[in-house]
């Protein structure tokens, strides 16, 4: 297995050049919280060639996107985009993974949302629906069995 988009995303920030200085864990809500995740160290591993690891680990699917190892790094490495890129390697060679993913990418492709629109809890309790809040219904697709397949077709692309 190449990995080659994982390569590519490891090189094109030069994360060799991380010196460890620990600006992303210290900035990071889940390393606070989860012991065994930590973006310095999934830096590290990658680095190094382990991502097989981190991949068997499941502890990729713990960060949750806020973008503040980002923010920090002096170095303008990203960790949250080699934590993006691992996700991606791992669903596509079959590593245990949470179902979530696998229901939000069957709905988009089915329905071209990751979820139907919900009514909203106002400030005096009510549920309001799109309607009642004066907005259009949601757009889908206007010809559902061709985006379904060109969502298919993307997909195989970039597998
Ligand atoms: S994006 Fe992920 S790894 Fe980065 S600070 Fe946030 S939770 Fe941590
Ligand atoms: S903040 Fe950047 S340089 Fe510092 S440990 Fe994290 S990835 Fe490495």
């Amino acid at each position: 297995m190449t990995r080659q988009r994982l390569r590519e995303t490891v090189s094109r920030m030069n994360a060799e050049v991380c010196d460890q200085c620990g600006k992303c864990p210290s900035a990071c809500p889940v390393t606070a919280r989860i012991e065994g995740f930590n973006p310095r160290q999934i830096i590290a591993k990658v680095s190094l060639g382990k991502e097989e690891e981190l991949m068997k680990s499941g502890v990729i699917w713990t960060c949750t996107s806020c973008l503040k190892c980002r923010e920090r790094c002096p170095e303008e490495i990203s960790p949250y985009d080699v934590i993006l890129e691992l996700r991606r390697e791992a669903i596509s060679e079959g590593y245990e993974h949470p179902a979530s993913y696998d229901e939000a990418e069957k709905a988009v492709t089915e329905t071209g949302v990751v979820q139907q629109p919900q009514p909203v809890r106002t400030r005096s309790r009510d549920r309001k629906d799109r309607a009642a809040l004066g907005l259009p219904p949601a757009q889908k697709p206007k010809d559902q069995a061709k985006y379904t397949q060109a969502i298919k077709e993307l997909k195989e692309a970039t597998d």
